[in-house]
C-alpha cells in the first residue's frame, strides 16, 4: 500500500490541520497557505489523483459538500464572493496528488482576478474549429 497522502494524515489527524466538515466520502479543511481568510479545500477521502478518477457518486459528494460549505465559508468570513476552482493536473497547477476542490472566499480590492486570469490568453480558434471540439467531446460522452 502507498504512503498517505499529506491530506488523508491531516484527515486522520496525524499532523495538524483545520478540519471543518468530514462525511464518509468527503472532507473539508483549511489550507495552510490561503489566498485569502477561509480558504479551504474540499478532497474525497480516497485519495483519487485527477477529477477522472473519481467515481461518480463521491463526485456529486463532492460537489454537494461544496454547496453546503461555500456559503458558510463566505459569511464565517464576511466574504463578498467566492472562487472555486480544482487544479486537475500538475501542468494546470496541481501540486498535492489527492484532488481538492479549493474555495476561495473573495474581497472586493482583494486584488484577484477570475478563472478567466487563469491561462494568461484567449485561444485563437475560428468557428469550424470550436465546432469539431464540441463534436468531439459530444463523442467521447457516447
Ligand atoms: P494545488 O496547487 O492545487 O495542489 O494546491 C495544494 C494546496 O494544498 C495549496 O494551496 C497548499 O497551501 C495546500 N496545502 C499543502 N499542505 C497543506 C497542509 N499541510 N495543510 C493544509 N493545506 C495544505
Amino acid at each position: 500500500m502507498s504512503d498517505p497522502t499529506i491530506f488523508e494524515r491531516i484527515i486522520d489527524g496525524d499532523i495538524p490541520g483545520h478540519v471543518v466538515h468530514k462525511t464518509e466520502a468527503v472532507a473539508a479543511f483549511l489550507d495552510a497557505n490561503p489566498l485569502t481568510p477561509g480558504h479551504t479545500l474540499v478532497v474525497p477521502r480516497e485519495p483519487y489523483t485527477r477529477l477522472r478518477d473519481v467515481p461518480p457518486d463521491v463526485s456529486a459528494d463532492i460537489f454537494g459538500a461544496v454547496r453546503t460549505l461555500s456559503p458558510a465559508i463566505e459569511d464565517a468570513v464576511d466574504a463578498d464572493a467566492t472562487t472555486v476552482g480544482i487544479n486537475d493536473g500538475t501542468v494546470a497547477g496541481q501540486e498535492v496528488p489527492h484532488l481538492h476542490v479549493h474555495i476561495v472566499p473573495r474581497f472586493e480590492g482583494d486584488g484577484g482576478g477570475s478563472i478567466h486570469t487563469a491561462v494568461g490568453s484567449f485561444a485563437d480558434l475560428d468557428d469550424d474549429e470550436i465546432a469539431d471540439i464540441a463534436s468531439d467531446i459530444e463523442t467521447r460522452l457516447g
